[in-house]
């Protein structure tokens, strides 16, 4: 199996399993009990928050453990929108191209009395610091911009937009799901409000992660029940889950050099192996990205018919955001750079770990192109294609 589908999920590390295994049967206790196996879990859960917080510059007490990263891009955005209603402001500016557990929460707040405005992207999948100036009102209170982009792997100038945010005093949210282990980040530094973080993109396990909020912003709980999490997120912890988390993110942090440099190459390669085609093009920016995700758009192929081919011979990689697969929408984030419809829907995703090794991508090269051969060859729009008719 060649595993090329690293953004929408990885697999779980050797490390990360060992360091939740003590927490399924030996130290099982709940975290709020008051004898020894509950006092280990609550000093375990403590020693873990001590050391996501390093790895990112800020305090233990500004770390909220969640269920993973759509629970802390809704619980950001909605406390901030009702933080905002206090204040009597209603306008949020985002870009076009966030997860779907950004822009479903803003689409939903949009239908309740919030103004959104979502910047444009561009061709080269970076938001441009003058329109977001451009965009900001009187009434402008929160900005929730996502750091590293799941489909593309384009990074945001995300030191720049958070000075430009506090020096207005607009909360500043940043998606950084695909941004740990890949660039570097320190909250304070790069004034960023509140950060959402997911287990499963590094090596954790499904269903955790967490959110970093500024001690000085109070935001409402977002689960109310028990006192967990400083009572702003209620519910017994997952202390396997985020004993595993915080060693996914400190060696995220640790091997991300080594990482990117291993990756860069192999980057480059598969970049140069797919440009062989004719009719092919990258999505988003080759410079200005993350090294572990390519996006093509390879056109008379249909994306859907790609992947399929590619798993008959067990190679998993994607054609958009795995939300969306299984509808027949084109990417939301291939649209917001302008691709037409139908180039969008030819597109394909290669995402890479620390595991992927060079060998996996030389077979995926020499895989492809009689692939997309064949599929071309059965595809009635490919003959208008190849003529130049539609230019991509
Ligand atoms: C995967 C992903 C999420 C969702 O995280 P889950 O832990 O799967 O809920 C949010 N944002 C981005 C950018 C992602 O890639």
């Amino acid at each position: 199996m060649i595993y090329l589908d690293n953004a929408a999920t990885t697999v779980v590390s050797d490390d990360v399993l060992a360091a939740m295994e003590p927490y399924f049967k030996c130290s099982y206790g709940n975290a709020s009990s008051i004898y020894r196996l509950g006092r280990e879990s609550a000093l375990a859960l403590e020693s873990a928050r001590a050391k996501i917080a390093s790895c990112f510059n800020c305090e233990a007490r500004e770390i909220f453990f969640t269920g993973g990263g759509s629970e802390s891009d809704n619980w950001a955005i909605k406390s901030a929108a009702s933080l905002m209603l206090e204040q009597g402001k209603n306008h949020i500016v985002s870009t076009a191209f966030e997860h779907h557990a950004v822009l479903n929460v803003l689409e939903t707040l949009g239908k309740n009395g919030f103004e959104v405005t979502y910047l444009p992207v561009h061709e080269n999948g970076i938001i441009r610091l003058d329109e977001l100036l451009g965009a900001l009102r009187e009434n402008t209170s929160l900005v929730t911009i996502m750091y590293v982009n799941n489909e593309i792997g384009t990074i945001q100038p995300i030191s720049e937009i958070g000075k430009i945010c506090e020096d207005r005093g607009i909360l500043f949210h940043t998606d950084a799901v695909q941004a740990i282990g890949s660039v570097p980040i320190d909250v304070k530094a790069q004034k960023i409000k509140m950060m959402s973080a997911s287990g499963h993109k590094i090596h954790a396990m499904k269903g955790v992660g967490f959110l970093y909020i500024d001690k000085r912003i109070k935001l409402p709980a977002f689960i109310e029940g028990g006192a967990q999490e400083r009572g702003m997120r209620a519910g017994t912890e997952n202390v396997a889950g985020i004993m595993g988390l915080a060693a996914a993110v400190e060696h995220a942090k640790a091997n991300m050099k080594n990482k990117n440099e291993k990756l860069t190459a192999l980057k480059e390669k598969i970049i140069e192996g797919v440009l062989k085609m004719p009719h092919v093009r990258v999505n988003g920016c080759r410079k200005n990205s993350v090294p572990g995700i390519a996006n093509f758009s390879i056109s008379g192929v249909e994306g859907e018919s790609l992947l399929l081919q590619l798993d008959l011979i067990d190679i998993a990689a994607s054609s958009g955001s795995a939300c969306t697969s299984g509808s027949l929408e084109p990417s939301h984030v291939l649209i917001a750079l302008g691709l037409p419809h139908e180039v969008a829907h030819g597109s394909l995703r290669i995402s890479m770990s620390e595991y992927t090794t060079e060998a996996e991508i030389d077979s995926f090269l020499k895989e492809l192109p009689p692939i997309v051969n064949k599929l071309r060859n059965m595809s009635p729009l490919w003959e208008s294609m190849k003529t130049d008719k539609i230019n991509i």
